[in-house]
């Protein structure tokens, strides 16, 4: 039952109901905080091949950077003075970087800044994860981007779902914070299959969950397939919060990707699609404190950190926005809030097909 109340308003049903509820469910959990993560791009090379991102290692006509360490942490150091209470430390699957220099950049910044630290490697041995964490790392993101296992098989080459779970769990064991999220629009994704990848997600009892659309890449295999729609991500990001409503929701810098792309069909809607994130029920942006040097060479999709102001300006630009939103930018920290029990708000909101004894 639950799966076609998703499939329904994933489809449209009610829109406005649908993100007045989420933005509410969000309030009832962060009031009108937003946290700001700082993201730090510090490699963008890559040894894997998947076929949606431009960091893929076949990709021979990207620019690679590799970023020293010394600079990684002066970038990160940025966050207190620009009031972020996180830094993500993001990379492709690059392991150039050992497991020391990693810790070594994670020691130096948590003994510098009074900041979360969160870490985006992708793939890591179980013993070297261990180690992150003893050196203070709080949380670590891997992305599912589909939970349809021939799907992600099939994105992924050489990859499986199953072992990305299992890397999942290892995490949470750990004592991370553990972050995930999908690719609405994937090709071959159905809208049932979106609809089944919602409940996934919210069964696993994420502390972060990324949703943002697909945008084809020129120089991979995808570059001919559609662009996933905008209104459908945020519409899976607003049952995301219904969902889950202690979960950190990011309006993912992909909703800005719109240049051809299916766009809102609100003719007022802003240029910033992270408004439009907002708008829907999340509750963090990540603005990127990534060198100006290289920060558009960090491309995943096209129009990823096209915005080519200094770190100073993106958040300038970012906490802007927020307060348009009638929102507040948060200095604090930002974990999760996960006590807040999810079923309730889900049941409150579509009780007519939920019924009150069953949700499954
Ligand atoms: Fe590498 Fe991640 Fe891109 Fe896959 S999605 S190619 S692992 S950077």
């Amino acid at each position: 039952m639950r799966h076609k109340t998703i499939l329904e308003y994933l489809q449209g049903r009610d829109d406005q109901g649908l993100f007045a509820a989420a933005r509410q469910a969000r309030e009832d959990t962060f009031g009108r905080d937003v946290y700001l993560r700082g993201i730090v791009e510090f490699s963008n090379f890559c040894c894997k091949k998947c076929l949606y991102c431009g960091l893929r290692a076949p990709n021979t006509r990207t620019q690679r950077y590799r970023l020293p360490p010394e600079r990684v942490v002066e970038a990160a150091c940025l966050a207190p003075e620009l009031e972020l209470g996180t830094v993500v430390l993001q990379s492709g699957d690059d392991y150039t970087y050992s497991t020391d220099t990693i810790r070594a950049m994670v020691e130096e910044i948590k003994r510098r800044c009074d900041v979360a630290v969160t870490l985006s490697l992708g793939d890591r041995p179980l013993e070297e994860l261990a180690r992150f964490r003893q050196s203070g790392a709080d949380r670590y993101l891997i992305k599912l981007e589909t939970c349809d296992p021939d799907l992600y098989g099939r994105m992924r080459p050489g990859e499986t779902l199953e072992r990305r779970l299992e890397l999942l769990e290892h995490l949470r064991g750990l004592g991370f914070e553990i972050g995930s999220g999908i690719i609405v629009g994937l090709p071959g994704m159905s809208l049932e299959m979106l609809a089944s990848d919602i409940l996934r997600l919210a069964e696993l009892d994420l502390d972060m969950i990324a949703v943002g659309p697909f945008v084809p890449h020129p120089r991979t295999p995808l570059a001919d397939a559609p662009p996933g729609c905008l209104e459908q991500s945020l519409r899976a990001a607003a049952l995301l919060r219904l969902l889950c409503p202690g979960s950190n929701i990011p309006a993912t810098s992909a909703l800005n990707a719109r240049p051809g792309m299916p766009v809102a069909s609100d003719a007022s809607a802003p240029e910033d699609g992270r408004a439009l994130g907002l708008r829907a029920g999340c509750n963090v942006i990540m603005p990127s404190l990534t060198p100006e040097d290289v920060r558009g060479a960090y491309e995943i999709y096209p129009g990823k950190n096209a915005f080519t102001a200094s770190a100073r300006q993106s958040v300038e630009r970012v906490r802007e926005l927020i307060r348009q939103e009638g929102l507040l930018p948060s200095p604090a920290l930002g974990f999760a809030r996960k006590s807040v029990y999810s079923e309730t708000t889900f049941q409150a909101f579509a009780p007519d097909v939920c019924g009150s004894a069953s949700l499954t």
